[in-house]
């Protein structure tokens, strides 16, 4: 037992034995047969996983994962559970949706806009209100804010970034190296932590992957795994951006322009190896090698260019993107297995959401950033026993701005007033306010690729985009034009929209109190 752990238990015995007082009290009222009124919580967020490559959600490869047994245990957790349809992030970026979900606010009101800004300093942030209200609380992995987690029992944080091979952990006691793969390293300690729990007071276990962010380094268990499979192209890989204003002609994120062949596609030769390389024993690039070497041959005397060249790079990005979601899902099951063994399924609340969404070679495109349908949706899926009903597809539209006060409320804990996102239970419990909202608000503000700031909405029909630093603007009508080829701004039948939806903007923005659009507002 670590001695985080020892610390744990000895601070929580008074209250360890409220709980399994509470929890006799419960079942003496005859209330085992309902779900526990204190839940634990298992908030499993991967990073960058698109929702149209998990099987149960019915995007443009879901099929293609079902059939390859992409993800069998997120769609399991789908199939016991609900699935939100319209889920989306607000600022599509790592840090920023971290920060997001750990403060029930938007970016410009927490303070982390772009990678590089940090979190506002003493916010009130959820594991706070779960401290209060009896949990113990534990993150393990990517965090990815430049600070270490408040009101926190349990902490190991990979550095940054993090590393797929041999990562360092941050936590308590300082940096420490361990051996092996991210995936299953953060999924062993997550293991070993719901093991040595306190048993008698409620948890909230949080499992932040670093998966499957840039580089996609897979683990070897899944090295030849889709080796001879063709992953289906999108119809818009060789999009030539008409019909849209200046921002989408000149992003860098092209999958044909822009995805490099050493780090991204991994075609080097022993001796120049890249740093998740160079962090790997002999023996795994050895490994890595015998199962490369002949794609890597064949490449080179191929010399492709132009559309062939696209059509290789998509190809192998997405085997490797796949394979470091397989290894994720593999986590997924190990978490359950454990949880079963524990004798916790039942009075679990599970969830499995990534950070925002992300480019499988639609538009031509890798990476996030955009306001638009595969950067803006976020994967969430809750499985509560007793609670929601098996199969359930949510479609209220729905915010990373919602999940502290969701996880405050699953708690019974206190949130406190003027968070931007409201509590997802009542949807949960299949009870939909009658004044839940019909639009999320969005801004995106960090540089790196080629993406300029800008904000809008996305309501249940359209997506309507200011990119206010060369004042264009875009207007998107998703049942016409679900892939978003032509924006529909000028057109004049679309001019009562326009008004429409620019009053309904300005009301969120303003009841946002977003300003950071504004010349005054320094943003780096
Ligand atoms: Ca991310």
């Amino acid at each position: 037992m670590s001695s985080e752990t020892q610390r744990l238990r000895r601070s929580s015995g008074i209250t360890g034995l409220c709980w399994l007082l509470l929890g006799l009290l419960a079942l003496k009222c005859g209330a085992a047969e309902t779900p526990r009124s204190h839940p634990n919580i298992v908030f499993v967020f991967s990073d960058d996983h698109s929702l149209q490559t998990i099987g149960a959600y019915g995007g443009r490869l879901s099929e293609f994962c079902r059939r390859q047994q992409v993800t069998p245990n997120i769609d399991r957790l789908a199939a016991r559970g609900g699935l939100f349809v319209n889920s989306f992030c607000g600022n599509s970026l790592c840090s920023p949706s971290r920060a997001t979900v750990l403060t029930g606010l938007h970016s410009h009101a927490n303070g982390v806009m772009t990678l590089s800004k940090p979190i506002r300093e003493g916010i009130w942030t959820f594991p706070t209100a779960l401290r209060e209200a009896g949990y113990q609380t534990a993150v393990i992995g990517k965090w990815h804010l430049d600070t270490t987690p408040a009101n926190t029992d349990f902490w190991r944080l990979l550095d940054g970034q993090g590393t797929y091979w041999h990562p360092e952990f941050i936590g308590p006691a300082g940096r420490e190296k361990h051996i092996g793969y991210a995936s299953d390293i953060i999924t062993d300690l997550s293991v070993d932590w719901l093991k040595h729990r306190d048993p008698a007071k409620p948890f909230m276990l949080m499992v932040y992957h670093k998966a499957p962010h840039r580089i996609w380094m897979p683990p070897p268990r899944y090295y030849h795994w889709l080796a001879n499979v063709t992953i289906p192209e999108p119809d818009t890989l060789f999009d030539d951006y008409s019909g849209r204003a200046s921002p989408a002609h000149n992003q860098k994120m092209e999958i044909g322009k822009i995805m490099n062949l050493t780090t991204d596609l991994k075609v080097v030769e022993p001796g120049k190896w890249g740093e998740e390389f160079n962090r790997m024993s002999d023996a795994e690039r050895a490994e890595w090698s015998a199962a490369f070497a002949a794609r890597n041959d064949a490449f080179r005397k191929a010399h492709l260019t132009g559309r062939e060249l696209t059509r290789w790079k998509y190809q192998e990005y997405m085997k490797d993107y796949l394979r470091c979601i397989k290894g994720v899902d593999d986590s997924l099951g190990r978490l359950m297995e454990e949880l079963k063994a524990e004798g916790l399924e039942k009075d679990t609340v599970v969830i499995y959401a990534s950070d925002q969404g992300f480019y499988n070679g639609e538009h031509g495109w890798f990476d996030k950033r955009w306001i638009y349908e595969e950067s803006i949706h976020m994967p969430l899926i809750v499985s509560w026993p007793g609670v929601v009903k098996p199969g359930t597809r949510f479609t209220p539209m729905v915010q990373n701005i919602d999940y502290a006060s969701t996880f405050v409320e699953i708690a019974g804990g206190h949130t406190p007033d003027g968070l931007h996102g409201r509590s997802l239970v009542p949807i949960l419990r299949g009870q939909t306010p009658t004044d839940w909202r019909h639009s999320v608000y969005y801004h995106y503000y960090d540089p790196d690729h080629g993406v300029p700031r800008h904000y809008g909405i996305r309501t249940e029909r359209y997506t309507l985009v200011h990119f206010y630093v060369t004042d264009e603007w875009e207007l998107y009508d998703l049942k016409k034009d679900p892939q978003q080829m032509r924006s529909v701004y000028s057109d004049p039948s679309y001019a009562a929209t326009v008004d429409r939806l620019k009053a309904e903007l300005n009301r969120l923005k303003t009841g946002f109190k977003d300003t950071s659009d504004q010349p005054q507002a320094v943003v780096h």
